[in-house]
């Protein structure tokens, strides 16, 4: 029960009473307890609104933003369970920054974090709402491209490859390319093949020089 006390503040109650009856009389008297529980509630919402906060922190990467491996996983099994059902489509894309580690040794850890964040905005810019974008590792990233072909994951992936390209370079502390695989799910694979897939694909990119898209396409 909600009780409004004299100086207007609402107070949430548990509120019990009881009559005293006298057998001619009628009613004698109430007798009656009122819990103020407003502060138990208060701190109900306060822990409710710390574990929503802990959820989200736990599933973002603090520097991005973006997903974390964590999460990225969680829902990677969960569009594998469906697109087992519905064979509509799973396409992956593995993205790692070429030549990482000579930014981070000619202009500073914090200048190679500044890429970092500037290109997980890139990545947002170029995925659907539907799409999971992900930091896995420290310069590697996934996306988890649901209801997507081949054709379409492998031009998403050189869209974003090329987006680097076209961009003001002055815009990042160094100009700088990735190297990517992608891949679509084959009917029978298993998620854990398909990863192994991709990270393939993407090895095969850095062999053959950087700077590209590897698909068997
Ligand atoms: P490759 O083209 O073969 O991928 O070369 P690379 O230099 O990008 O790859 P390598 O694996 O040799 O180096 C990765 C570097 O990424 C080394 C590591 O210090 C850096 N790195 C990893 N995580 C972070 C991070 O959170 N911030 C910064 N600034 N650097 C990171
Ligand atoms: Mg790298
Ligand atoms: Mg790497």
């Amino acid at each position: 029960v909600d009780f409004v006390f004299s100086d207007g503040a609402v107070h949430h109650c548990l509120y019990w009473s009881s009559g005293f009856h006298h057998k001619d009389r009628g009613v004698h008297g109430l007798v009656g307890t009122i819990v103020d529980i407003s502060e138990q509630k208060r701190i109900q919402r306060e822990l409710a609104e710390s574990k929503a906060e802990i959820e989200k922190i736990s599933r973002t990467d603090p520097l991005t933003g973006l997903a974390n491996r964590r999460f990225f996983m969680e829902i990677y099994q969960t569009a594998f369970s469906m697109v087992r059902r519905h064979n509509h489509g799973l396409s992956l894309i593995m993205v790692d920054l070429d030549h990482f580690k000579s930014i981070n040794d000619s202009f500073g850890h914090e200048a190679g974090d500044h890429v970092l964040v500037q290109f997980a905005d890139i990545l947002r810019q170029n995925c659907r709402q539907e799409d999971l974008p992900a930091r896995t590792g420290g310069e590697e990233f996934l996306i988890l491209l649901p209801m997507t072909r081949l054709e379409e994951a492998r031009s998403q992936a050189e869209r974003i490859r090329l987006s680097l390209g076209t961009k003001n370079a002055s815009e990042f502390i160094q100009p700088f390319t990735i190297s990517a695989g992608v891949v679509e799910w084959r009917p029978g694979e298993s998620p854990e093949a398909l990863l192994k897939r991709v990270d393939a694909l993407l090895y095969e990119a850095k062999e053959q020089g950087r700077n590209r898209v590897c698909s068997e396409l």
